[in-house]
């Protein structure tokens, strides 16, 4: 029997940070922990140590109180701690599961380290695509994708040449308002945008599912991970969520990966590549009816999808103003500050005001991202 795997997992305490323990859980002779990370949510990173008897973790001095960690347990609270446990000497795999543009530098501090990683977190590819990209280059190591379209995508391509393939066809479950009529967007509540139909996920990210941000940043993500153009890039609205992508050949061949709606399976395949074993969840059920619809998107209800891939046309910065300016609406609307069809508006306001040179280096593009920050709060200043 070979050694586990040893997995540092950036976002312990989150959606995906639960689905990968869950992963970990039924694979303990495959998987150990040997670092976890929250952000705020002391409480249960010290449960996740004491669990899985983990030796590292991080938690930022901002989260106040560190109670209850194992003795075991070694517990960092210094300012470059998440960058530390993203290169720790020992691991052979980083998880990175942390939301938002703050993945964006443990990405790189894991790749430079010469580790392979499991990435959730897509804004980073969506910020920093070609320098991520080209950091796991250089530095040998897989970049193996977690979100589900894309790992579905990743299994569709192997033992395929790139040249081979025409498209790639991104599956979006359309959110809770893809029949709602266009007008009533106004009045949704955040109750009724957290309602997803089909995937348990964070806040943002749903939220996102509902604008159909998410699919925009998803094809910005496809077109690093897989090193497509636009023009190679489509979306199809596919509401029951079992078909998770689907690539299209030159020969007209079109391959899918089916699944239930659980993060488990893509995240079991990328932290177990390229072994298989027994899942968390079983699997579909084809003795039964499976609706297998699918739907090309409204442009005019999901304007978020739209901004996105014109600014993935655009290039430059212009993915990474769509994200940061997408990331301060979502967080707005959060607190009730904005309505739902506002978002689009701030995002596409953001993208029409911010003209900054693109330069592809970590610092310039932290940089760059928090003046597009700024800048998307003075547009939601002006709404209100
Ligand atoms: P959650 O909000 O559920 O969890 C986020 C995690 O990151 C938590 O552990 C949180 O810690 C930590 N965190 C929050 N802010 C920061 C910060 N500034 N710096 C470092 N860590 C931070 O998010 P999800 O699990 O839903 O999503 C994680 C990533 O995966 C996102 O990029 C998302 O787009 C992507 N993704 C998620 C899917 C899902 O099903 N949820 C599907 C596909 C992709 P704490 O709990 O202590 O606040
Ligand atoms: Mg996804």
């Amino acid at each position: 029997m070979t050694e586990p795997k040893k997995i540092v997992l950036l976002g312990a305490t989150g959606s995906i940070g639960e689905n990968t323990l869950q992963v970990v859980r039924k694979h303990p002779d495959r998987l150990q922990l040997v670092g976890i990370s929250a952000h705020s949510n002391a409480e249960k990173l010290a449960q996740i140590a004491t669990e899985f008897n983990v030796p590292h973790a991080y938690l930022p001095e901002a989260a106040g109180k560190a109670e209850n960690f194992p003795s075991a347990t070694k517990l960092d609270r210094s300012t470059n701690g998440l960058l530390s446990l993203a290169s720790l000497d020992n691991a052979d795999l980083v998880v990175i599961a942390v939301v938002g543009a703050s993945g964006l530098s443990p990405t790189l501090a894991a790749l430079q380290a010469g580790k392979n990683i499991v990435l959730a977190n897509k804004e980073s590819l969506v910020l920093g695509g070609d320098l991520v990209m080209q950091t796991a280059k250089e530095n040998q190591v897989k970049v193996l994708p977690a979100d589900s379209e894309h790992n579905a995508i990743f299994q569709c391509i192997q033992g395929e040449n790139q040249r081979d393939i025409d498209s790639i066809i991104l599956t979006a479950s359309g959110g809770p308002f893809r029949e709602l009529p266009i007008k009533e967007l106004q009045h949704v509540t955040i109750e009724q945008a957290l309602d997803h139909p089909n995937w348990s996920m964070g806040n943002k990210v749903t939220i996102d599912s509902a604008t159909m941000a998410n699919k925009g940043l998803e094809l910005i993500e496809a077109r690093w991970l897989f090193d497509l153009p636009p023009s190679k890039l489509e979306v199809v609205i596919h509401p029951t969520s079992i078909v998770h992508s689907m690539v299209r050949f030159i020969d007209g061949c079109c391959l899918a990966q089916l699944s239930p709606p659980s993060m488990t399976f893509a995240l079991q395949h990328a932290l177990l590549y390229p072994q298989r074993a027994e899942g968390v969840h079983t699997s579909l059920d084809f003795s039964k009816p499976l609706d297998l619809q699918f739907i090309p998107p409204s442009i005019d209800r999901f304007p978020c999808l739209r901004l996105a891939k014109e600014s993935l046309e655009q290039g430059g910065s212009a993915p990474l103003v769509f994200n940061a300016a997408n990331e301060i609406a979502v967080e707005a609307f959060l607190l009730n500050r904005i309505g739902f069809p506002q978002i689009s508006d701030i995002i596409d306001e953001t993208l029409s005001r911010y003209a900054h040179p693109y330069k592809n280096d970590l610092q310039t593009l932290l940089f760059l991202d928090s003046e597009a920050r700024r800048i998307a709060t003075e547009v939601i200043g002006t709404l209100s």
